[in-house]
């Protein structure tokens, strides 16, 4: 099969650039090595839209960072994905740290951040109560903001695809060879898990494996540093100790850790900052680092009750030997193009991602008729929670499944279970329902939800057996089959249903 473009990884940087396809007349297919989209970094950060101050001014950083976090707002508003302009704080302790956040100001005026100021301890007490009383000053950028990245990551997706798109899952990349001439029309040949296909032009996207993936078609010119971030969640009981994302200053210490609303009402502190040597995907979390997270989020905001804590979490940062983004096409090789070193802020940056790499392929020569016929880039969803009573009665009026609550602690209704089963990119594991519907995301994570769940996958899916239902990614097998004697039997993990039930 020949496509015009091939986007490796279905991050939210290669789906942002999917989505920005969507009013182009061009042949497009998105692929990803995990059973999902949004598996990568996507999935696991502290879901802050940055404001902008932090990179160095001039920087591509910079731009996409400040020009990310103004068309945030309202691609969120038309995919239907919750976010929040809730504000950061970065705080000061001390008169050092003062003229600190004075640099961080003045980057942040360079960087077109707007509405940035200095609070002085009055204000800064003023505006955000659940601050220590230690906190002397703070660096106040209005327009940062809390998103759930998973869902703009999906959200994108899905319009893709819905609007003609095509999504391979599963499908990893292990070669991209030039045509030579003789067997194929595109100019590269992709290899992956799932066949090969042809493109005329490449973009990779490909997360912490960026620079893998460049070596599969260059030379190495940069290294990922893959660096690991551990987190704690906390119940929506601690959802409302701070009210703004907040920051320490950076200092000969570290960096420090963030406290900070999320867009679902918990509280999320982290993350620590650990290279990976061996397994760079290593997502475990260390009693080590978490004690460190308590000791450097207890600075910023005194009370926190660590034992509401629902989960932690880690994900692993892209962090590279360059010092900016690298968004290019590669040297010498025409038509293939990267998003490589995608670090923090990529998540806050990535709605100006797409747009970028549009103007990259155009600069570059690569046609981009527009569509002739109508396109939608808007999605709408149900979020029954978010929803007035009114509302909600009206609903259960015109389909009585949205009255009907299966995961109790985030008060999600089988309607809208139904919906994720049935959306554009039907999720394959419980995991990928909970990233769609919101499903054991509470207290409980899944413990009263996560049968009901497998029966309404199992019953969407007439042909699957359970003992192929997922938690989430391969291999994270739900159910094994008994042996004779009544034992679980790992061996029968893949055997078909009738096979154990004989
Ligand atoms: C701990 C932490 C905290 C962060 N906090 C923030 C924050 O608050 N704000 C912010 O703006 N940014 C933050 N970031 C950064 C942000 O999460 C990333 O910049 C962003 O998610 C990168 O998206 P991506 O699409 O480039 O990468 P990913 O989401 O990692 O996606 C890459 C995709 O490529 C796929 N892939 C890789 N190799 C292959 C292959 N060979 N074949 C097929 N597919 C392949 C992977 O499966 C994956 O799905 C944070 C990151 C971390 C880890």
């Amino acid at each position: 099969m020949k496509y015009d473009i091939i986007i490796v990884g279905a991050g939210v940087v290669g789906t942002s650039i999917a989505y920005s396809l969507i009013p182009y007349n061009v042949s497009v297919l998105l692929l990803d090595k995990n059973n999902d989209v949004a598996m990568g970094a996507t999935r696991a950060n502290s879901a802050i839209i940055h404001a902008g101050y932090d990179p160095k001014p001039g920087t591509l950083m910079a731009k996409l960072n400040v020009e990310g976090n103004r068309l945030c707002e309202d691609l969120c508003r038309n995919l239907s994905v919750p976010f929040r302009r809730c504000g950061s704080l970065v705080l000061a302790f001390s008169d050092a740290e003062k003229a600190l956040l004075h640099e961080l100001l003045d980057r942040g005026i360079r960087n077109g951040v707007p509405d940035i100021r200095i609070l002085d301890q009055e204000e800064l007490h003023r505006i955000e109560p659940g601050v220590s009383e230690e906190a002397v000053a703070a660096l106040y950028a209005p327009s940062a903001g809390i998103v759930n990245p998973w869902e703009l990551c999906l959200a994108q997706a899905e319009v893709f695809v819905r609007e003609g798109g095509d999504i391979l899952l599963n499908a990893e990349v292990s070669a991209i060879r030039e045509n030579d001439g003789s067997q194929v029309s595109g100019r590269y040949m992709i290899e992956t898990a799932r066949g090969a296909f042809e493109a005329d032009n490449v973009i990779l996207a490909c997360g912490i494996q960026a620079d893998t993936v460049h070596g599969l078609i260059a030379g190495p010119d940069f290294e990922i540093v893959p660096t690991r971030g551990e987190y704690f969640l906390l119940d929506k009981s601690e959802g409302t100790r701070v009210d703004h994302v907040v920051f320490q200053c950076p200092s000969e210490k570290g960096k420090g850790v963030l406290v900070a609303p999320t867009v679902h009402g918990n509280l999320i502190c982290g993350p620590t900052s650990e290279v990976l040597k061996d397994d760079i995907e290593d997502t475990a979390t260390t009693a080590s680092k978490l004690s460190e997270i308590k000791v450097k989020a207890a600075r910023s905001v005194t009370d926190i009750s660590w034992r509401d804590n629902v989960r932690n979490f880690s994900g692993i940062r892209a962090n590279s030997t360059a010092d900016d983004f690298i968004i290019r096409e590669i040297p010498g090789k025409k038509g293939i193009f990267e998003a490589a070193g995608i670090k923090s802020p990529g998540l806050a940056s990535s709605p100006a991602i797409g747009p970028f790499m549009i103007g990259l392929l155009r600069e570059k020569g690569i046609s981009l008729p527009k569509k002739e016929g109508p396109y939608d880039m808007t999605r709408k969803k149900i979020h029954f929670r978010d929803m007035t009573n009114e509302e909600r009665a009206e609903l259960v009026k015109k389909d009585p499944a949205y009255g009907r609550i299966v995961c109790r602690c985030e008060g999600v209704t089988e309607g809208e279970i139904r919906d994720a089963l049935l959306s554009p990119i039907p999720p394959l594991s419980l995991d990928a329902v909970k990233r769609r519907a919101g499903t054991g995301m509470g207290r409980c994570q899944g413990g009263f939800c996560g049968p009901r769940i497998v029966e309404m996958l199992l019953s969407e899916r007439s042909d699957a057996s359970p003992l192929s239902i997922l938690q989430d990614g391969k291999g994270s097998t739900l159910f094994v089959p008994r042996d004779a004697e009544g034992f679980p039997s790992p061996e029968g993990k893949n055997a078909p249903l009738k096979e154990v039930e004989s």
